[in-house]
């Protein structure tokens, strides 16, 4: 049987991997000292990754999946161990949804179009070694799930994560390493450095080799990475608000509000963060928040503690942020019952727990006079981040406004938030939602740039 070029790259390609798992250090695969020889390494395994066929991206994103799945629970605990952020069931969940809804090589498609002139083809190609930049409130599961979907468009990855979070993301990124290198890719898909800076950050941001960069993180790095020159995806900060009007479920609301609230304690970009209801229901509301869903109820005086502590001298208390609400009532002399979930109060939208992005479950609920005023308000506390709002209704001309007027990369109607990244929700997962730069949910696709390929005259069968 003649060989295929096909095949000798196959060969090729598996003879160069058992090489490198001879050199690579055990358990440090991906990690340098230096960011440009990190670079470096990225760009060399990106040499290889261009020459592969779809079928062997595919093959190492299975791989990763497993052994996502394998270490769903050692990175769960790594993650709450070292940011002290999240709770570790939840945690499990997440990495279970990044390997079974992260979009592989299925999100690259072509467009065509051919007729009596011929052929064109829009093909979606690789950018070649793209720098990531991630968050410590989801570690793993964003760099496992930017390298799926950034492998899956044919790209290689170099990632400067959240300092606090280190330990967890190289874990994840040997584990990324080393699922290539058992399916028969090159080492180095995505690469990192020991210590990551802002300096090194920078290095990334400017050097000649990234052509572009995705950002997941607060509203300083999207920033950041939108002055860098470079094409950016902005994931930013979100406040999402839900929405709760008379024609709703509300006992079912109520329940869907603090399942996703309180999901990894409140971490996720896109869980609730306040509650707006109209008037007439906010009673009935509350009833449900507190005697069927274990939230607490604050007093004006705990609101005030919890203000103190959570937000200390007007700063975000990270000390705080991915609590649970039992340790966070601890922190004000509070001894709560085991069962408590969240902590609830009615106030002004002008509060400083429900205006800002506190990642802890802690619920403001604002009263509106009606649905418009409730809408007006839900505005008004999203900041304009266009992130993610929810809404608990069954008017559809309610929905339909409140949707137009929000303007977010995600809405999410009559369900927890999670159901919108495929959790209890149709759809696909991903941990990078690009509202900044109005990518919406990244997936492989958006890590890839649009080519167009055109015969002229020749080609169309038809
Ligand atoms: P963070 O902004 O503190 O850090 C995020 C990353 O950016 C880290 O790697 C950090 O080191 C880096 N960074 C911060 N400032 C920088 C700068 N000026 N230059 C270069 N790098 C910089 O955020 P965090 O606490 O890790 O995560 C929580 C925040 O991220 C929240 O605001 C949350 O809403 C947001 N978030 C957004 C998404 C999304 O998909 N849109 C997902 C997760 C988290």
């Amino acid at each position: 049987m003649p060989i295929s070029e096909t095949m000798v790259q196959d060969i090729v390609q598996e003879v160069m991997a058992k090489m490198q798992i001879a050199e690579a250090p055990a358990g440090k695969h991906g990690v340098f000292k230096d960011m440009n020889d990190a670079i470096e390494a990225a760009k060399k395994a990106d040499q290889i990754v261009r020459r592969m066929s779809m079928d062997q991206r595919e093959k190492i994103i299975t791989c990763i999946r497993k052994k996502t799945r394998e270490n769903a629970e050692i990175l769960a605990r790594m993650g709450v161990d070292e940011t002290g952020m999240g709770n570790v069931g939840d945690k499990i969940l997440k990495h279970h949804l990044v390997a079974d809804k992260t979009p592989g090589t299925e999100d690259i498609t072509t467009t065509a179009w051919s007729g009596d002139r011929g052929l064109t083809l829009i093909e979606m190609g690789p950018f070649g070694v793209i720098g990531a930049i991630t968050p410590c409130t989801n570690p793993s599961e964003t760099i496992l799930c930017n390298t799926i979907g950034m492998l899956a468009g044919g790209n290689t990855v170099v990632f400067n994560p959240h300092p606090a979070a280190i330990k967890t993301s190289i874990y994840a990124i040997n584990l990324l390493n080393e699922a290539s290198l058992e399916a028969g890719g090159p080492d180095n898909i995505a690469v990192t450095v020991e210590k990551p800076t802002l300096e090194t950050s920078n290095i990334m941001m400017k050097h000649k080799d990234i052509p572009l960069i995705a950002a997941t993180g607060g509203p300083g790095v999207v920033t950041a990475v939108l002055s860098s020159g470079k094409r950016g995806i902005g994931a930013g900060a979100g406040n999402p608000p839900a929405l709760v009007d008379e024609t709703a479920d509300i006992r079912k609301a109520a329940q869907d509000i603090v399942n996703g609230c309180t999901f990894d304690n409140n971490l996720p970009c896109i869980a609730e963060k306040e509650i707006v209801a109209v008037s007439s229901i906010v009673d009935e509301l509350m009833h449900y928040l507190i005697t069927e869903n274990d939230c607490y109820l604050a007093s004006k005086e705990e609101q005030d503690k919890l203000t103190e502590v959570v937000l200390a001298g007007g700063k975000l208390n990270r000390k705080c942020v991915g609590r649970d609400a039992r340790t966070l009532l601890s922190m004000i002399g509070v001894n709560a019952p085991a069962n408590i979930r969240c902590i609830v109060f009615e106030g002004p939208k002008e509060h400083p727990l429900i205006t800002t992005e506190l990642m802890m479950p802690i619920l403001g609920v604002v009263r509106a006079k009606d649905f418009d005023d409730a809408v007006e308000q839900a505005v008004w506390l999203e900041h304009g981040n266009r992130h993610s709002a929810h809404i608990h209704s069954k008017n559809i001309d309610n929905i339909t406004k409140y949707a137009k007027a929000i303007d977010t990369a995600i809405l999410v109607k009559n369900a927890p938030s999670y159901a919108a990244l495929g959790f209890g929700g149709e759809g696909f997962c991903t941990f990078t939602i690009a509202s900044r730069t109005g990518e919406g949910l990244t997936s492989a696709s958006t890590f890839t740039k649009r080519r167009r390929c055109t015969m002229s005259d020749s080609l169309c069968i038809r």
